[in-house]
């Protein structure tokens, strides 16, 4: 595709962006409102003495160390923590933001009741021990009945140990039913564990890669661990390292990561698993594979047959048959030589690592362009060494978590029902809510995540809410969940509560971060960790004995015990001693600085965490997990799941006995027509990344800077676009697809494919605070299908039409 702006344009454009802000009218919109929104404990600091203190940012599972400036017990000021191995002092806008969650004007300041019905909800104030008395009473009548399965709990973002400890209290009941939130990362995971045999953990080592080539991946925007990946970022253009790492960026649209990019290449929307393999081909018929890696390390590239003489079909013979470069070119509208160059440069420069499959830091992708990612790694042999993709090591204490590779959880889940997922896909919990399959749900914790707002089937989610006796939200402001719950238990803030966390997703090595709390908490609001312990042992028994701890330090301190034992690790140190523990480790020693746990818990207090900074690579019997113990560019494990599954392969259009099930392959394009014929894909940016921060007025101020846009949706469109639907730039537009319409303002923007139309993420909250109330929710028009083989609920790019509203 031919478009006309470039990204010298797009920078020099968002360039004057940070410009304008402070010099022209029209980007100064916005700035009255940010002020008037400032809390007054934000702005004004107090006299008083300094200290400066330890925290960790949840504000996204990026896990970034936090050093917090403090006047007397107010915190005026966050930074980067320099000695925390994820961010090394670095933090993005959203890190800067934690200040305005602390002093946020509409945090709930005590546990909520609703005293009415749930359509019409009354909230009255109550004490913390009539809150813990009632969820108290609720379970121990679960129990009683022998009902306590019926109990579920979904985990969001939060932290690993506090996640650790809510699945230890779910188990302690009885329950199986630990859900979480999906994540832009599950798409690429489950290619993983089809095609490595891993549930969990896949990492990237970006900073080693040479070459990078990213399929639609929102690397500077959202992704990953954010700060982590800008650092990589900041690296690869480091002149001083003596090279430079080249960054492809592959996606339809021009967005920020795709402008700082060394290239971008603008293919068709939805065809990155053709472009992957048609990319494979030239490394297939150019010999530009890893011959050797192939040979000891893969099953699957060449035909072959199974013990019941059947013949199969291997990924080379599926490549050379199917994506051929000019077949590829005419799908993708990528040129044929810019195919045949990037395989071979792909090919030329290793380590190279290819990143792809997910839509948003949210919305997972397809696993089969996963599939046919992960496989060019696998080709150029960059799988679990140096610059290529890794699996992280388990934290010590961990493996209680892990379920054993291949194997489903318990079958009574409320949603196991034979999938292949390795964990419990939360976008199944309202067809089984509303069916009462396997059995009702009757009572629903909820923490760390608003899914009637970020699930692609939210609206569901909030409808089956209603069918459940008893919701317990345990949010820190009022969102699109709570407002459905019968109680809301305010969880302290960041700053108020112990903070802990483990490796951010795509982190190759184990890490804990811990901190105490850095203020006194401003409202009668409590940790929820500490809330769970306290029903714990209210309802004594067998979930009091799992749970023998008075408070949410005691386990952490637990924990800590067993890093100790673990004999492995430091805690954080500047770079230059990291490259000297690494030395060490090299030759076999292992020099801690501190002698006992005890130590160990000064420490990490004192400096932000543990980690383990060596990755010891080619470990294969750790990386590769599949019933044939070598990566599988054929999913073995997917092929039985198929051969047990074959009338509900049928009942989803799919033919059972085509190989292709198994192999990274191209899935077929939704397709236009006359009535909605402009292509939905919703985008998402740094500020609201997560669906999340749109109640915090710094974010909305910036989120769309690269338009000017601020507090507002706004609605990218192609000018060539826009001009034959007669529509005028900055004007009202109705968006409306099949589910419904919204309206938002429309915005010229060159960088956006004719024919495609863009909306961000993150926008659209109906209840909570006034700020998060602004903006259209761009996944109340999406269609979304139920993906295979991953089984999970996929919202997918959705035809619409625009008019002028
Ligand atoms: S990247 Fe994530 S964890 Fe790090 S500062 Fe930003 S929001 Fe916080």
């Amino acid at each position: 595709m031919n478009l006309k702006f470039n990204r010298r344009g797009f920078l020099r454009f968002a360039g004057g962006g940070a410009l304008g802000l402070a010099t022209s009218g029209a980007s100064l919109r916005g700035l009255s409102e940010l002020n008037a929104a400032l809390a007054a404990e934000e702005i004004n600091v107090p006299r008083g003495p300094e200290t400066w203190a330890l925290s960790v940012c949840s504000l996204c599972p990026g896990a970034c160390g936090l050093r917090v400036r403090k006047i007397g017990n107010r915190a005026v000021k966050i930074i980067g923590n320099p000695l925390h191995p994820v961010n090394r002092g670095g933090l993005c806008p959203r890190g800067v933001a934690g200040l305005q969650v602390l002093y946020h004007p509409d945090r709930l300041h005590t546990p909520q009741k609703n005293i009415a019905s749930r359509a019409a909800p009354r909230w009255k104030e109550i004490s913390w021990d009539e809150a813990i008395q009632t969820v108290s009473e609720r379970l121990r009548m679960l129990g009683n009945h022998q009902r306590a399965h019926a109990a579920v709990f979904v985990g969001g973002h939060s932290g690993h140990l506090r996640q650790r400890l809510f699945r230890r209290f779910l188990d302690a009941l009885g329950s199986p039913n630990y859900l979480r939130a999906p994540d832009g990362l599950d798409s690429s995971q489950f290619a993983a564990f089809l095609q490595q045999g891993v549930p969990s953990g896949l990492a990237y080592d970006f900073e080693a890669a040479r070459y990078l080539l990213s399929f639609g991946i929102n690397l500077l925007e959202g992704w990953g661990a954010p700060v982590g990946i800008m650092r990589a970022f900041g690296h690869w253009r480091d002149a001083a390292a003596g090279r430079r790492t080249k960054f492809v960026q592959i996606e339809p649209r021009l967005s920020i990561t795709a402008a700082r990019a060394d290239e971008w290449v603008a293919c068709r929307t939805g065809t990155e698993a053709a472009l992957a393999l048609g990319i494979a081909y030239v490394l297939i018929t150019e010999g530009l594979y890893d011959a050797r890696f192939v040979s000891e390390h893969t099953f699957g590239f060449e035909d072959w047959r199974d013990a019941g003489g059947r013949s199969h079909l291997g990924f080379r013979s599926l490549v050379l048959g199917e994506y051929r470069v000019n077949q590829v070119a005419a799908l993708t509208q990528v040129p044929a030589e810019t195919i045949l160059r990037l395989g071979r440069e792909f090919g030329r420069n290793r380590p190279a690592l290819a990143i792809g499959g997910s839509a948003s830091s949210t919305l997972p992708g397809d696993p089969y362009t996963a599939m046919a990612v992960h496989s060019l790694n696998a080709l150029v042999g960059s799988v679990d060494r140096p610059g290529g993709m890794l699996v992280r090591p388990v934290l010590p204490g961990d493996q209680e978590l892990e379920p054993a590779s291949g194997k489903r959880a318990t079958p009574n889940t409320i949603v196991g029902d034979g999938r292949l997922l390795p964990w419990l896909d939360l976008t199944r919990l309202p067809d089984a809510i509303r069916d009462a399959k396997p059995y009702p749900v009757e009572v629903l914790f909820i923490h760390g995540t608003d899914p009637a707002f970020s699930l692609p089937n939210g609206e569901d989610f909030a409808q089956a809410l209603e069918r459940v006796p008893f919701v317990v939200s345990f949010s820190s402001f009022w969102d699109e969940t709570s407002a459905h719950a019968d109680l809301v238990l305010p969880d302290h803030t960041d700053l108020e509560k112990w903070q802990e966390a483990g490796p951010p997703p795509s982190f190759p090595t184990p890490v804990m971060s811990l901190s105490p709390p850095v203020v006194t908490p401003l409202h009668q609001t409590r940790d929820t960790a500490d809330v769970l312990l306290d029903i714990a042992h209210a309802l004594g028994g067998p979930v009091a004995e799992r749970l023998p701890y008075r408070t949410f330090e005691e386990f952490l301190r637990e924990h800590v015990k067993q890093v100790f034992a673990a004999q492995a690790g430091y805690t954080f140190t500047t770079s230059l001693e990291e490259t000297w523990n690494r030395l060490l480790a090299r030759s076999g020693w292992w020099a801690p600085s501190y002698a006992n746990d005890e130590q160990l818990w000064e420490q990490m207090k004192e400096q932000g965490g543990w980690w383990e900074p060596t990755y010891y690579y080619e470990e294969w019997d750790r990386v590769l997990r599949t019933p044939s113990r070598r990566f599988e560019f054929f999913s073995q494990s997917l092929a039985r799941w198929v051969v047990q599954h074959r009338e509900e392969t049928k009942a989803m259009g799919l033919d059972p006995d085509d190989d292709r099930l198994c192999l990274p392959h191209q899935p077929p394009l939704p397709e236009a027509s006359q009535e909605f014929p402009l292509l939905l894909i919703p985008v998402e940016v740094l500020p609201l990344a997560g669906s999340s921060g749109g109640h915090l007025p710094y974010m909305q101020q910036i989120a769309g800077s690269h338009l000017f846009e601020h507090w507002q949706s706004w609605l990218e469109m192609n000018p060539r676009t826009a001009a034959a639907l007669g529509l005028t730039d900055r004007e009202q537009v109705w968006i409306e697809s099949r589910r419904g319409r919204i309206q938002a303002r429309l915005r010229f923007y060159e960088g956006v494919r004719p024919g495609v139309v863009h909306l961000p993420l993150g926008y659209g909250q109906r209840q909570g605070s006034i700020w998060a109330r602004r903006g259209v929710n761009p996944l109340s028009l999406l269609e979304s299908k139920w993906g295979p083989p991953m089984g999970s609920l996929q919202a997918m790019p959705t035809y619409v039409r625009v008019y002028r509203s």
